[in-house]
């Protein structure tokens, strides 16, 4: 998944509010961010493991550690949590991983089929953003801003999607 992630992250703000938004986002897309690091530094990678069962699991318990020993609220470590394994969960929608390292490969591979996996995300972005505008401290600059961000995040998921004259 690709805009989805950050949909799922805005509209998880909704009941994670003393979250800043950036660690949020960070969760909802650590497994990836933890590849690009790999790429970066190999030593400190886990190659595929990012992406199965176990290193979803032990990557959810690291996030929610840290954010209940700095925000010292479980909901909002369980939450935390819960945003990494979300993360997972929707790339198996959206590609083939294996459920762990050398493991069977599952998953619906919607990047395969470019509009399937656009509607998928077009919907997750939708939800994802109606939550967000739903909540109750956002003042009304905020609440117009997200039409906008609606739009900016389709337009990267068509990019994403359909290319720019690929072919
Ligand atoms: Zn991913």
């Amino acid at each position: 998944m690709y805009m989805g992630h950050y949909a799922i992250a805005l509209g998880a703000r909704r009941w994670l509010r003393p979250l800043p938004m950036a660690w949020l986002l960070f969760a909802s897309i650590e497994p990836d961010l933890h590849d690009v690091l790999g790429s970066l530094v190999p030593s400190l990678g886990i190659g595929p493991d990012t992406h199965t069962l176990p290193g979803a699991c032990a990557a959810a318990v690291a996030i929610a550690v840290v954010t209940a020993l700095v925000f010292r609220r479980i909901g909002l470590a369980l939450g935390a949590g819960l945003l990494v394994l979300s993360h997972v969960a929707a790339d198996y929608l959206t590609s083939r991983l294996p459920l762990w390292r050398h493991g069977p490969m599952v998953g619906l591979h919607l990047y395969a089929t470019p509009w399937a996996d656009f509607l998928l995300e077009a919907g997750t972005i939708a939800i994802g953003l109606a939550l967000y505008a739903s909540s109750p401290d956002l003042r009304r600059p905020a609440r117009r801003g997200v039409a906008a961000i609606a739009v900016l995040m389709l337009a990267f998921q068509a990019v994403w999607n359909f290319g720019l004259g690929s072919g």
